[in-house]
């Protein structure tokens, strides 16, 4: 059968795509990589997105203005964001909910503990597996044809124009327009490494481990390139947290997250701390010490804590390697106890305690000692001691496809007509670098709608002009 739209992906914004462009009466396909049971990409794993609202509405409080939001981005990205793209995501995710709540998506009140995100970011009621289950279900409902195990290995283009998707097995599959949401290439392992490259005899690329899915391989983002499409973002570039080291290396999702670094110190495995761990507030900074883990000898670090830590975090799935003694935790950790001890001593010789606040920039901090402890430096002296090791743990890449406010792709400056592209595989335009929680989805639903909208217009003209051709 000839479509009229092919989605391409099968997580947020390849649903958004797929929903708009049916809504707007096109016939849709949707091919997803994944199997059913593992359908959804890193989007299964999200719990939120971030809303722009001039006033307390449902589940957000207070108010978080467009210039606000727009100057949040701004500071992550460092200016690398196109402003027309990030100000049409920011006014569109002030309205985007009904639209959601219509396909099923529910919201909640966001639980304590979540980062400080109540008032800008809302809360998905069963996460993002529940959102996903809702698109899928209201997709079925309005007659989009849904295909798993369907990996698209590349694309029959003309002159910039979509004309086929060509299935790993080799079937070819034809529609009037497509949209490519198939997110970035994070778990494509290889690519990875290479982009990481070689530092000082290791791969650190090697240690990774993928907080989401499996299937966002980059095939598309590949292929794309070769066929000379322009493209954003930098692939040594993606969003890094330091994960529990015994998460698996795909799929480990939220869970496997360690919030306690700025409670205690962290070391490297020779027993050294490596940077500031009080710097500023744990959600402005626990997406750097991916890459600062990822740098260390053997890409591993250790958080370590004592018992005034316990019970003012978000308690991690694992529990962490615990001893009533400090010479104790390092054996238990397999760490050098002299460099270990010699580090910890210091450490604790060099706190000035002020007032503890965890909520505020406090005036603990630590006096003569490098790298220095800026805020919350207590001293480690109350046992039982826990120390946690840590991984890098990507969330996704940067490296994408260039775009414009109608979600299309672009070839040597020039907008495609019925290709267009959405989610991951553009972030890039919005998000050139740094991450604010909460925007992945907001970039996904703005142009995955868009992109749905654009590709059942240039459907509709394409199968004029085949209806004219015909008679
Ligand atoms: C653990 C975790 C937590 C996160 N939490 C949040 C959060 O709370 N809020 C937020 O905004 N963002 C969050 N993010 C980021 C967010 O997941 C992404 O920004 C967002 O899901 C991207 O949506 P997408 O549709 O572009 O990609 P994805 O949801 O990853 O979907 C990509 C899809 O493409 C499919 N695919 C890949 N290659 C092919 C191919 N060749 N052919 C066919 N299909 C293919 C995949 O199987 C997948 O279904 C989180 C990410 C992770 C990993």
């Amino acid at each position: 059968m000839h479509y009229d739209v092919v989605v391409i992906g099968g997580g947020n914004a390849a649903l958004c795509a797929a929903l708009t462009a049916r809504e707007a009466g096109a016939s849709v396909l949707l091919l997803e990589a994944a199997p059913r049971e593992w359908r959804g990409g890193n989007s299964q794993h999200t719990r939120n997105l971030r809303c722009m609202h001039d006033a307390p509405q449902d589940v957000l409080l207070e108010a978080y203005p467009e210039e606000e939001y727009w100057q949040d981005l701004l500071k992550v990205t460092g200016g690398k964001t196109n402003e027309e793209l990030a100000r049409l995501t920011i006014r569109d995710s002030a309205q985007c909910r009904d639209w959601m709540r219509r396909h099923g998506v529910h919201f909640q009140k966001p639980l304590s503990g979540t980062l400080h995100l109540a008032r800008t970011n809302a809360f998905f009621m069963g996460g993002g597996k529940a959102l996903v289950n809702a698109y899928y279900r209201s997709a079925a409902r309005l007659g989009v044809d849904i295909r798993y195990d369907t990996p698209i290995h590349t694309l029959e283009l003309i002159h910039g124009q979509f004309v086929a998707a060509h299935t790993a097995q080799g079937e070819r599959i034809t529609a009037h327009a497509c949209v490519l949401a198939a997110g970035g290439f994070e778990s494509n392992l290889p690519w990875m490494r290479e982009a990481w490259g070689e530092v000082n005899g290791e791969w650190p690329a090697d240690q990774f481990l993928i907080r989401g899915t499996r299937f966002n391989t980059g095939t598309l983002i590949d292929f794309m390139q070769r066929a000379g499409a322009d493209m954003i973002g930098d692939p040594s570039q993606s969003h890094c947290v330091a994960i529990d080291a015994r998460a698996p290396l795909y799929d480990g999702g939220i869970c496997t997250r360690v919030d306690c670094v700025s409670l205690g110190v962290m070391v490297n495995r020779h027993g050294e701390r490596f940077y500031d761990e009080g710097e500023d507030f744990w959600p402005k900074r626990y997406a750097i010490w991916g890459r600062l883990v990822a740098q260390q000898p053997g890409q591993i670090g250790y958080a370590i804590i004592d018992a005034k830590a316990i019970g003012r975090f978000m308690p991690p799935v694992f529990p962490g390697v615990k001893a009533d003694t400090l010479e104790g935790l390092a054996d238990a950790l397999g760490l050098p106890r002299d460099a270990f001890m010699h580090t910890l001593n210091n450490y604790n010789a060099a706190c000035r305690e002020g007032t503890f606040d965890h909520t505020v920039l406090d005036d603990c901090h630590t006096e003569g000692l490098t790298p220095a402890k800026t805020h919350w430096a207590r001293s480690i002296d109350v046992p039982p001691f826990t120390g946690y090791a840590l991984r890098p743990g990507i969330t996704f890449t940067y490296l994408g496809l260039k775009t414009n406010a109608d979600s299309a792709v672009h070839f040597a400056g020039q907008p495609s007509e019925n290709l267009f592209v959405a989610g991951e595989m553009m972030a890039g335009n919005v998000l050139g670098q740094g991450y604010t929680a909460g925007v992945g989805m907001t970039i996904g639903t703005t142009f995955g709608r868009i992109a749905g909208a654009r590709a059942a217009t240039a459907a509709a003209g394409q199968s004029q002009t085949h209806t004219r051709g015909a008679a």
